[in-house]
């Protein structure tokens, strides 16, 4: 089966330091395996879009020397596909008005039953039930992972009180269909990971392949966010920003490589791309300061 690879920018703010690595080890991945490279845009939820924001990242990528292989895939025409998912999940799925107070309690958990009870003039999320099992995958660079979604999880929002689907449901859905084999993302997903299996089974498609990289954390040690606005990089010097997401991933003989364009120093980091010397944790990246 031949390699596909994605990456799935949410349109929240300009591409960031941290989304900058995301993608360059997503886009090399991709490449050293011989294999196609898609770019999915998540705007799933209008309240946390940024207007001219994916326009805004796909631009920054083209400079980049990262296009997508085959057309853009936009989440947010995408409700059709996410409306049969969701029909097929009906037996596992339940009405849910609970608010995050009412969770409080649990740890914000919703396990078994509801403590709202239901009311007819309010719209409800849709949860999906999960059962007391572990689900497990093992990552390439982050090793065995293993959740109880009863434990750890909860009964989870596939659909949101707004009437969108959630990125879960979304993600899962669309990577199915594109036919993705392996899913390289930023180490903040791998505990989303679990659910996502389980949504696969329930959908039965098939489970892709994890790699989760490291995060680049701010100096007190949270992730860099788009929705913060966190260093956006500069598009007119490309090369300099990618060698330092090059550095970052622990790929230190492409970063130091000769090219001259952002595409021939990606070419040179897929032809030499090695998985065991990536960088495994997440950490600050100091040369940015
Ligand atoms: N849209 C998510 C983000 O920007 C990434 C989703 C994924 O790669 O599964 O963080």
């Amino acid at each position: 089966m031949s390699y596909r690879g994605r990456f799935a920018p949410s349109p929240t703010g300009p591409l960031h330091f941290g989304s900058l690595v995301a993608a360059v080890g997503s886009w090399l991945r991709a490449r050293s395996q011989h294999g196609a490279w898609l770019i999915r845009i998540e705007d799933l939820d209008p309240q946390r879009e940024v207007p001219g924001a994916a326009e805004d990242i796909l631009a920054t990528l083209a400079a980049f020397g990262m296009e997508s292989d085959e057309p853009v895939v936009w989440q947010s025409r995408r409700t059709e596909a996410y409306d049969e998912a969701f029909a097929r999940l009906r037996e596992h799925v339940f009405p849910c008005w609970c608010s995050r107070s009412d969770l409080a309690a649990a740890d914000g958990m919703h396990r078994g039953a509801c403590i709202a009870a239901p009311d007819a003039t309010r719209v409800p999320a849709w949860r999906l039930r999960v059962d007391d099992r572990n689900v497990g995958f093992v990552d390439l660079l982050q090793g065995n992972y293993v959740q109880n979604l009863q434990r750890d999880v909860g009964d989870f929002v596939v659909r949101r009180v707004e009437g969108g689907y959630a990125y879960q449901l979304a993600v899962v859905v669309d990577d199915a269909e594109a036919g993705i084999t392996e899913i390289v993302r930023g180490a903040d997903l791998l505990d989303s990971t679990p659910r996502q299996i389980y949504l696969q089974q329930l959908l039965v498609v098939p489970t892709p392949g994890y790699l989760h990289l490291p995060l680049v954390l701010d100096r007190t040690g949270a992730k860099l966010s788009k929705s913060e606005a966190a260093l956006p990089i500069d598009r007119d010097n490309p090369l300099a920003a990618l060698r330092a997401a090059l550095d970052f991933l622990g790929l230190r003989d492409a970063a130091r490589s000769a090219a001259a364009s952002p595409e021939a120093l990606l070419a040179a980091a897929a032809a030499h791309f090695d998985l065991a010397a990536m960088r495994r944790k997440s950490d600050a990246f100091h040369a940015l300061d």
